[in-house]
């Protein structure tokens, strides 16, 4: 369990002055739907950390510590890792104290499951809540095409051979790492992961407009394009009095 929600409230109103909760977001989507590149450019914006659960899984398969080997069984499968051990890694991942002003989840929740554990989470130990959940939208024939030529290094930096090219063919721009084609987007394991998406993720969809905090967000348009719908959402939930940010919808300094 992480630290009682006093402590959690205490430090982010230090860090950031008037704020009085931890402030919460959830990036929704399809695989490909261009989560972790937005989740990387408003995480910058916000100052909010980027909890990605497939980056963290990724960081224990190389490692090879005991959640990564059992995590690896499932994510090459393209299936999802059990909800004990993801809901388990989160809540570990939400108690540092980089995330005492709160946090933008990429990749969680993505069962009901895991929702209902998150909500429970937040108001036991932030004493807070789910405050916006943006939900990325891409024509499915899309999505495979986005997966097939997805190009990573191994920080976790994220490009496309014709969408986000690289400056050097096979070199990351950031850290000049090796890209490669990670193993779960080879084209068998995609359809299962959208399939996967489909039965699981989706109900989510439901779930967030029942309690009004889904705002869908046309993720077919050019990367900056999807980081300004996305800003005006959280503008419109009115994230910057909730994080003390203000969020600047031109000139905002990204690439
Ligand atoms: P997700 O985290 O939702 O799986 P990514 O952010 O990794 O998605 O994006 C999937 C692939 O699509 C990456 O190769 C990325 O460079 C590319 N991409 C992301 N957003 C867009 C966009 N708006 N237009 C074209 N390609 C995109
Ligand atoms: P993508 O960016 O394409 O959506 P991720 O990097 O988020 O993929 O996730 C990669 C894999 O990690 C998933 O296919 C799944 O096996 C596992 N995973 C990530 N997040 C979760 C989660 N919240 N619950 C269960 N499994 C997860």
């Amino acid at each position: 369990m992480r630290a009682p929600a006093s402590n959690a409230s205490n430090a982010s109103a230090g860090a950031l002055g008037k704020c009085t909760m931890a402030t919460f977001i959830v990036l929704l989507g399809p695989p490909g739907a261009g989560k972790g590149t937005q989740a990387k450019r408003i995480s910058g914006i916000l100052g909010l950390p980027h909890v990605s659960t497939g980056d963290l899984f990724r960081e224990n398969l190389a490692d090879h510590t005991a959640l990564g080997v059992e995590a690896g069984e499932y994510i090459n499968k393209g299936q999802l890792v059990p909800d004990s051990l993801t809901i388990a890694m989160v809540e570990e991942r939400l108690t540092r104290s980089d995330c005492a002003p709160g946090a933008l989840l990429d990749g969680f929740p993505r069962t009901l499951a895991q929702a209902e554990a998150f909500d429970e989470m937040l108001e036991k130990s932030f004493n807070s809540k789910v405050f916006c959940v943006p939900c990325i939208e891409v024509d499915p024939d899309l999505l495979v095409e986005r997966l097939s030529d997805r190009l990573v290094c191994r920080n976790g930096h994220v490009f496309h051979l014709r969408f986000s090219p690289p400056k050097k063919a096979g070199v990351c721009d950031l850290c000049g790492e090796p890209l490669y084609q990670r193993e779960d987007d080879k084209a068998e394991t995609v359809t299962k992961r959208i399939e996967v998406y489909n039965v699981q993720t989706a109900p989510l969809i439901q779930y967030y407009e029942d309690r009004r905090l889904l705002r869908k967000i046309n993720g077919d348009q050019d990367i900056e394009a999807v980081t300004q719908d996305i800003l005006s959402v959280l503008n419109e939930a009115n994230a910057v009095n909730l994080t003390g940010t203000k969020i600047a919808q031109k000139g905002n300094g990204i690439e």
